[in-house]
């Protein structure tokens, strides 16, 4: 996931960079409001943390110009008080939380990783398939539950598998649809392949504690079923 920090006091920028960075996020650092927006305004970033005081720039000038561009990184705001005005101006702005400045770093990651979740769930159109509580980033190869919050990367195959599951939900599809989808070509082997990597993908739905099933439609295939619709 790909982080943008717009934060001028250098030594606290490189700090919570250093401990994002610990978390395994991507983060990209911007010490003014200039180069902080023209960052942001790339929408590249799967979340963006700014500062509200900044030189040039502040931080509720940049939100504002995103928003107004069409940019959906979801927000977080650092403000230096506890300043209920400052914190109705971010959210007017178009920031999606704030978070007052001094702030413990598992305060931080917590809202991160809440806004990161909102951010996967952001537009069908930027490459998220949807069916049921599940989410499928196809940037990513993400499989992500709406309902748990859990969210598990797919190998490959799963991916694929999961993707013509997903586009296709509602109907079945045959095995042999499958191994020429997924693998590309249709003979007997590939059948137990789709098998065993239909097991592998079921496995992930339950570590996901999602309500979507893949349910088995006897001689004729498979069949991905939402929970509005189980
Ligand atoms: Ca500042």
């Amino acid at each position: 996931m790909k982080i943008l920090l717009v934060e001028d006091e250098r030594r606290m920028a490189n700090a919570t960079s250093e401990l994002l960075k610990r978390e395994g996020y991507d983060v990209e650092v911007e010490y003014e409001g200039e180069g902080g927006e023209d960052a942001f305004l790339t929408g590249i970033y799967d979340i963006a943390i700014l500062d509200v005081m900044l030189p040039y720039k502040n931080g509720f000038d940049i939100v504002r110009s995103g928003r107004k561009k069409g940019i959906k990184t979801p927000v977080l705001m650092l403000t230096a008080k506890s300043d209920v005005s400052d914190k109705v101006r971010g959210l007017d702005s178009g920031a999606d939380d704030y978070l007052t400045k001094p702030f413990q770093i598992e305060e931080l990651l917590a809202r991160v990783r809440a806004l990161g979740r909102r951010g996967a769930l952001v537009s069908p159109e930027e490459g998220i398939l949807t069916v049921g509580d599940l989410r499928l980033d196809t940037k990513k190869l993400v499989l992500y539950c709406s309902a748990t919050g859990k969210e598990i990367r797919l190998p490959e195959k799963e991916f694929h598998l999961m993707e013509y599951l997903i586009t296709n939900k509602g109907t079945i599809i045959s095995k042999e649809q499958l191994a020429l989808k997924v693998w590309g070509y249709d003979n007997e082997a590939e059948y137990n392949n789709v098998e065993v990597y239909i097991s592998f993908t079921r496995r992930k739905l339950k570590f996901l504690e999602s309500k979507v099933q893949i349910k088995s439609v006897r001689g004729m295939g498979y069949e991905l079923r939402g929970d509005e619709d189980a």
